[in-house]
């Protein structure tokens, strides 16, 4: 049964890292809504999904490669104390978003500060993580038109609650 584009999806799901921590969880909350079609949820899961019954549940694992990524030593760079904002005090483990070039915003995380200068992270905080999917397929319904020219789900109340 293949969902095709433009249906919203209702599930609820727990992440496990290869540990088997658990990273995020709909457990004690709404369920988890996305548009298929759209790469709102890595385009595995979906695939996982797509493949599912309406009230069924199934045990998805993904590796690293088809999840974030692996972990890139590439990806941790130096960069010196004045590109930060000076009224920022810097703290390891602090999230800023850098702009590319081209105008990505590109997501990082301080690990070291030294006087010469800031060790930050590029990797996403899941890269070279295989993860572990539990997933109950909820419901699946047609994304309505406003949904459709918005790119997002709307809640039961209409827009954006
Ligand atoms: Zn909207």
């Amino acid at each position: 049964m293949a969902i095709g584009q433009n249906k919203v999806v209702t599930m609820n799901y727990t992440l496990k890292d290869d540990q088997g921590n658990i990273i995020q969880t709909t457990d004690n909350r709404e369920p988890f809504q996305f548009m298929s079609g759209g790469k709102q949820i890595l385009p595995k899961l979906e695939e996982e999904v797509e493949a599912m019954i309406i009230g069924s549940k199934k045990n998805v694992k993904i590796p690293a490669k088809d999840a974030y990524g692996e972990y890139s030593e590439q990806a941790i760079q130096q960069v010196k104390k004045e590109s930060f904002p000076a009224d920022v005090e810097l703290q390891i483990g602090m999230e800023f978003v850098a702009n590319s070039p081209e105008g990505h915003q590109m997501p990082f995380v301080i690990k070291e500060i030294k006087d010469e200068g800031i060790t930050v992270d590029f990797n996403h905080p899941l890269a070279g993580m295989d993860l572990e999917f539990d997933v109950e397929l909820v419901d699946i319904r047609d994304a309505t038109v406003e949904e459709m020219q918005h790119g997002h789900v709307h809640g039961p109340g209409g827009h954006h609650n």
